[in-house]
């Protein structure tokens, strides 16, 4: 078999861990795989990097950055080639440019053009294990370049529909994918497994385990992910196509975003094409607006508000305020402390009253919805930042998520 093997950054934060991972990717190729290995930089490098270059300049330009960046994954390459040789295994290291990941120019958000997976498919053939730089590529004019953060999922999922891998295995330092984060509700499951479209809601909603944009491309291509811990052999989640059994659950999962923000163009004149030209500008300075409410109009003009993300919060507020007056809108107002917490499932798509079911939940609590959203598979409130975690709790058990405890597991087993 093929496999793509990725480590994260807490995977391979020190020697001890790097020597983990090569005994762990050891174990696979001597078990008659081929392996290609993708790995992010070492523990939190990516983050010491940004802020180092914080400290020369508050503007870098994003060429720059991606020299800089791109330089945490090469340490880490270099060093887990190094210990997998170390235990008598052939293996070579690569970064993304050298293996012909080829991107777009858009700078510390590039997006895979195509990889060639020649070089890796040659050394393959002789039998060493390739270790992959992740979150990194090259451009046709051989600038180099990220994929944004959490990237190297997408390397490893790229690569693997590249070089036709049986499976792409994501290690992490969870057990795999939970129902919620653990570290909020205790008594959150470890999921067997997920769909890709459950994944994806869940990774943008908030779930840190998969990139989301890996998602979209390891669905588009079927390529079964096996999230798993690297620091035990359980088996972790599976994210794979949906299969008719999966409906029978209707929430697969709790999530909770609190780096949001929400703005408000108030009093905005109720004419046709406003709308528009307020997304425009804002999509045109590359924000990406998520939650979008509109008021009806009883005097001519009508509140419009939305989400973005916090770290995006001042760009989209200049913005705002710009086309504000354009438009002769009142003003902007904008709340930082929000959070979205979503529950998702496509078992939604067959059951009904899940809504209801939600807001009764929140009501219970008494926490107020400030702005809902929709799709198929979701249903997202945005509230209060203080209240999101008594929020996920409490949606978590009316949705009957909680690990069941030993005594009922016992009398399910009779
Ligand atoms: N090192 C990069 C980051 O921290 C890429 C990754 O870890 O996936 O975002
Ligand atoms: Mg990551």
């Amino acid at each position: 078999m093929l496999i793509v093997q990725k480590f994260g950054g807490s995977s391979v934060a020190n020697p001890d861990r790097i020597v983990n991972v090569a005994k762990r990717v050891a174990l696979t190729r001597r078990e008659g795989h081929r392996v290609v290995v993708v790995v992010s930089a070492l523990g939190d490098t990516t983050d010491d990097l940004i802020e180092l270059s914080r400290k020369v300049t508050r503007n870098p330009v994003e060429r720059e950055m991606d020299m800089l960046m791109a330089t945490g994954e090469q340490v880490s390459v270099a060093l887990l080639a190094m210990a997998i040789q170390e235990l008598g295994i052939p293996a070579i290291s690569f970064t993304g440019a050298q293996v012909g990941i080829v991107t777009d120019s858009s700078h510390t958000r590039a997006k895979i053009k195509n990889i060639s997976g020649q070089r890796i498919s040659e050394q393959l053939k002789r039998g060493k294990v390739v270790v992959v730089a992740g979150f990194q590529g090259m451009t046709e004019d051989h600038e180099i370049t990220t994929l944004g953060r959490g990237g190297s999922d997408l390397s490893a999922v790229a690569l693997a529909v590249a070089l036709k891998a049986q499976v792409c295995e994501i290690y992490t330092d969870v057990e795999g994918v939970y129902t919620t984060d653990p570290r909020i509700v205790p008594e959150a499951r470890k999921l067997e497994s997920v769909s890709y479209d459950e994944m994806l809601e869940m990774a943008s909603l908030g779930a840190q385990v998969m990139q989301a944009r890996s998602m979209e491309v390891a669905k588009k291509y079927s390529i079964p992910i096996h999230v798993r811990s690297s620091f035990s052999k359980q088996p972790g989640t599976i994210i794979s196509k949906e299969v008719k059994s999966m409906e029978d659950v209707v929430v697969r999962g709790v999530s909770l975003a609190k780096e949001e923000a929400k703005v408000t163009i108030c009093d905005v004149p109720d004419k046709p094409g406003l709308a528009a030209k307020i997304f425009t500008r804002i999509s045109e300075a590359n924000i990406n607006v998520d939650t979008i409410v509109q008021n009806v109009s009883k005097t001519g003009t009508t509140d419009l508000s939305f989400t973005v993300g916090l770290p995006d919060l001042n760009k989209t507020l200049t913005v705002a305020r710009k086309v504000a007056r354009e438009v002769r809108a009142k003003g902007v107002t904008y709340d930082d402390k929000i959070a979205k917490v979503s529950v998702v499932g496509i078992g939604m798509r067959s059951h009904s009253g899940i809504a209801a079911k939600m807001f009764q939940a929140l009501a219970k609590e008494s926490i107020n919805i400030e702005m809902i959203s929709t799709s198929e598979i979701k249903i997202s409130c945005v509230i209060g930042k203080n209240q999101a975690v008594r929020a996920v709790r409490a949606l978590h058990k009316a949705f009957g998520l909680n690990r069941l405890g030993r005594k009922t597991q016992l009398a399910l087993v009779r």
